[in-house]
């Protein structure tokens, strides 16, 4: 009974080391410890389980990220290997507005189309859309409009400013 209670004390001083033990520091009396005591070779590979998931938690956070510097990295390269040489530079430039230009016929061709096809609606709708100006125009106030309302504001102003 003695026995079992000092060596869960001397178990708890290696509990201690454990984690210095798990990233790489060597502790023979530990591992010596570790190989006679069943408990404390349970509780370590726990703690080295516990220790692979938080590596496993943290690492998909950092390899993308060096995936993607390196990436970043190679573009940086490419684009400047294609500052440094002009005619390189202007090849793809010359292939994209080809390209561009091919969209821009395309472009041009369906809004023909479009125009073609619903031009006649487009000519009725200003009668309809010329009820609705006259509407909101007399809707809204227009005070600039007024020249009696404009004077009243210049003179309600002016006594404001002499009152203060
Ligand atoms: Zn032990």
């Amino acid at each position: 009974m003695f026995n079992r209670t000092s060596q869960s004390k001397h178990c708890r001083q290696f509990e201690a080391r454990f984690e210095d033990y798990l990233s790489g520091t060597r502790d023979a009396e530990l591992e010596s410890h570790v190989t006679q005591c069943d408990a404390c070779r349970a509780a370590l590979e726990d703690s080295r389980l516990a220790g692979d998931l938080l590596r496993e938690a943290w690492e998909p956070a950092s390899v993308p990220s060096l995936a993607f510097r390196a990436n970043v990295m190679a573009r940086i390269r490419q684009e400047e290997a294609r500052a440094k040489s002009p005619a390189a530079f202007w090849t793809p430039l010359e292939f994209l507005a080809s390209r561009l230009s091919l969209t821009a016929a395309v472009i041009l061709l369906a809004l023909s189309v479009y125009v073609v096809e619903f031009a006649p609606r487009r000519i009725e709708l200003p009668s309809s859309m010329g009820m609705r100006t006259e509407l909101s125009a007399s809707d809204f106030p227009q005070p600039p409009g007024d020249p009696v309302s404009n004077e009243d504001i210049l003179m309600s102003l002016s006594e404001r400013n002499y009152g203060r």
